[in-house]
């Protein structure tokens, strides 16, 4: 099959390179020509593990290339992916479509012959008729059908999630799509993962229920955390407690600082809007983004609070910045938040990331940025752990020692066993226990 994919960021660069690698002859489209330039040298822009490797080989077969034109790859395509970024808009929690529309545009007055136009983004229900119309208004002649196929991939374990998904979800009614997108994914059959047909509006709304739910399951386990602290229980046990029952399920029963990242706040805002316009609240969805808001500065205030009640004058280390390990992606992290709190009350901050810190810099004003964790703890009078990044896991706590000035961890991701941080002379506060 002839693929182009249109936006090679996070999704569309992953998809475009596993498609490669299925076999396929893929296109990646970009309008942002510093990454289309750095994608033809070679240089990935974004950190994903396994990423780099597997598209220099895809490169080499033949089956992989980039480019800002999108034009003549459309014209020779059996498929043109979406898969351009849908934020929120600014104001009302909304997906902003302008750039799914603007591609959807693009594509229809580029092709030429029957050609499948795939959104891979995340669009709200209805995103498809839109996209069908606008299609139909640019170029009457056009003999496209459009389909849904949403993302499912997570950041850090990209490729092995495209490649193994638990699923794949197709949306549409057009018999000659189906049979392409039969195609496009018949190598996969061999790692037995089901595609699931169904109707495009389905298709759609399937991808937010995901989020929501997922996000939902997040809340839940942050909620308990905060009674457990109350009543002394133990957040982890009640976590594996419940999550052996397979009606729960143990994924994502990890109490934290709260969910971030480029997915998850904009499409439980995105779901909200939609069924509020629909007028069918989903009042759980609506809770979850309050509570998960207000969580993040009470995190900050819970690293205050093991300061002894106020941080100003003092030097506060912050470990990881990014929303979760192995990535660089710093859209909606907590750390964010987290870090204002902590200035707002009038700390001075060090922080390290081991990804994160070429994207974090524009987002975080008057941060000192350190090049290793112990470097970050130098003089700070509580350490924080804000990441579960894997060197995090493993500090020297002796070397940590001599770098402090009191020792004090915060491991906003229950990294450590309370014990074995106490036993190295530090005081430790964790999340729910
Ligand atoms: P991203 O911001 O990393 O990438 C989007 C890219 O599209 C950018 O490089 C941008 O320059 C490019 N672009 C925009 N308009 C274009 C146009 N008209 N022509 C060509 N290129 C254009 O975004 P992302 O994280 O890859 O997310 C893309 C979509 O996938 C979103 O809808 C997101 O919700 C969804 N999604 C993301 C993830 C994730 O983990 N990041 C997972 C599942 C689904």
């Amino acid at each position: 099959m002839r693929i182009v994919m249109i936006g090679s960021g996070y999704v569309g660069l992953v998809s475009g390179v596993c498609f490669a690698d299925f076999g396929h002859t893929v296109v990646c489209v970009d309008k942002d020509a510093a990454k289309i330039d750095a994608l033809k040298t070679g240089r990935v822009p974004i950190f994903e593990p396994g990423l780099e490797d597997l598209l220099a080989k895809n490169v080499r077969d033949g089956r992989l290339s980039f480019t800002t034109e999108m034009k003549e790859a459309v014209a020779a395509a059996d498929a043109v992916f979406i898969a351009v970024g849908t934020p929120s808009r600014r104001g009302d929690g909304h997906a902003d479509l302008t750039y799914v529309y603007g591609a959807a545009r693009e594509i229809a007055e580029a092709v030429d012959g029957f050609t499948v136009v795939v959104t891979k983004s995340t669009v709200p229900v209805g995103t498809g008729d839109e996209v069908e119309r606008i299609m139909a208004e640019a170029n009457p002649a056009a003999d496209v059908a459009v389909v849904s196929n949403p993302e499912f991939l997570r950041e850090g374990a990209a490729i092995s999630d495209f490649k193994r998904p638990d699923r794949i979800v197709v949306g549409s009614d057009d018999e000659r799509a189906v049979e392409v997108m039969r195609e496009i994914y018949r190598p996969l059959y061999l790692n037995a993962a089901p595609l699931f047909f169904t109707t495009r509006r389905t298709a759609e709304l399937i991808k937010y229920a995901a989020n929501a739910f997922l996000a939902m399951k997040i809340t839940f386990i942050n909620e308990i955390a905060d009674l457990c602290e109350q009543v002394g229980a133990d957040v982890q046990q009640v976590a594996r407690g419940i999550g052996t029952d397979n009606r729960i399920g143990a994924k994502f029963l990890h109490a934290g600082p709260g969910y971030g990242g480029s997915c998850f706040p904009k499409d439980t805002n995105a779901l909200v809007k939609t069924a509020q316009d629909h007028g069918s609240p989903i009042r759980l969805i609506e809770t979850t983004v309050a509570v998960n808001e207000t969580r993040k500065r009470a995190m900050g205030r819970k690293i205050i609070q093991a300061s002894g009640g106020s941080v100003r004058g003092k030097t506060i280390a912050i470990l990881g910045l990014t929303f979760k390990p192995n990535t660089d992606d710093m859209r909606d992290a907590p750390s964010l938040s987290i870090i204002q709190t902590l200035q707002d009350a009038g700390a001075s901050i060090r922080a390290y990331d081991p990804e994160g810190m070429d994207q974090a810099k524009p987002l975080l004003a008057d941060v000192a940025f350190c090049s290793s964790p112990y470097e970050a703890a130098r003089g700070a009078e509580v350490v924080a752990i804000v990441t579960e990044w894997d060197q995090f896991r493993a500090l020297d706590f002796a070397r940590l020692k001599t770098e402090v000035a009191e020792p004090v961890l915060v491991d906003l991701r229950n990294v450590y066993p309370p014990d074995e941080v106490l036993r190295h002379g530090f005081r430790y506060t964790g999340v729910g226990r």
